[in-house]
């Protein structure tokens, strides 16, 4: 049988511009993606109006260019696909596969911090609220390309978990399925916060019974055990007009080996392909830098 061909992508949310976090996960995924001579597409995940950075698309968008980073196609930007969204929403609604909860926070910690399913329950369902999937696939492991068997906690794998926020807001994990399917993604690499989310990913991969991609989790950049490089704590933009030495700090960080500096960063991106090696990219969750 012959596999489908590789399409992977980069999808970072614009919450500011790319630090060297994300320009490991750029750089990790574009590096796999082009080993395979797959496709590499870029999502913007911009449904979290409250915290967007005005200005940072564009700026990432610039920034992987500046690094060589071509992607191919269209960028899909999630806020075109609201109705895309809302239709399913109302589709598992209406299929009772869905359901509107009230509970709050402190309710939620009075059951022991994982949702009972209870409004899921009610003979008269409530029609405002949070929205939560009646979750009839949890998942409580899978096999992560890099980091093998990943189990979480029985309790967090079966909760109904929100796909609709109480603000109106769509949740990531609604979003992320949706449109990894959409794309036909077939390998999904990214950083490893993203590891545990994942068998809620799955589990709505499953009962929208899509094909599922496989996952390779890439350690984190963390500046402190715990404590990952993000935009939350003000982590430096990487420079944009002298990317050679973030380029190579970005491989040594994946185990790879460093490229010769070039004016043409598309000349170091060449190279960094052809020497890409999966088996170097060290498998721990995180990586402290010194
Ligand atoms: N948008 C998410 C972030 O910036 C990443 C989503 C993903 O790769 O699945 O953290």
């Amino acid at each position: 049988m012959s596999h489908p061909p590789y399409i992977g992508r980069f999808a970072p949310s614009p919450s500011g511009p790319l630090h060297f976090g994300s320009l490991v996960a750029a750089l990790g995924s574009y590096l796999r993606a082009r080993s395979q001579a797959g496709k590499w597409l870029v999502r913007i995940e911009d449904i979290d109006p409250p915290r967007e950075v005005l200005g940072s698309s564009e700026d990432i968008l610039k920034t992987l260019l500046a690094y060589g980073l071509q992607w191919d196609g269209e960028v899909l930007y999630q806020s075109d696909r609201i109705q895309a969204y809302q239709t399913k929403i109302e589709k598992l609604l209406a299929q009772d596969k869905a359901y509107y909860c009230q509970c709050t926070r402190k309710e939620i910690k009075a059951m022991g911090g994982t949702y009972d399913g209870r409004c899921g329950r009610l003979a008269a369902p409530l029609n405002t609220g949070a929205i939560r999937i009646r979750n009839q696939a949890g998942v409580e492991h899978f096999n992560d390309l890099l980091m093998d068997d990943v189990r979480v906690d029985k309790g967090f794998a079966n909760e109904d978990f929100i796909i609709k926020r109480s603000d109106g807001l769509y949740a990531y994990q609604l979003a992320v399925v949706m449109d990894d399917a959409f794309q036909q993604i077939t390998e999904v690499v990214r950083g490893s916060d993203l590891l545990i989310p994942t068998c809620r990913q799955i589990s709505l991969f499953q009962q929208f019974e899509q094909t599922k991609p496989n996952w390779l989790h890439l350690p984190l950049v963390c500046t402190t055990p715990g404590m990952k490089l993000s935009k939350q704590n003000h982590a430096p933009a990487i420079d944009k007009l002298h990317p050679q030495e973030s380029f190579n700090a970005a491989l040594t960080f994946l185990g790879q080996a460093q490229v010769q500096p070039s004016e043409q960063m598309s000349e170091m991106v060449a190279q960094a392909v052809n020497e890409f090696d999966l088996s170097l990219i060290p498998k721990q969750t995180e990586i402290v830098l010194a």
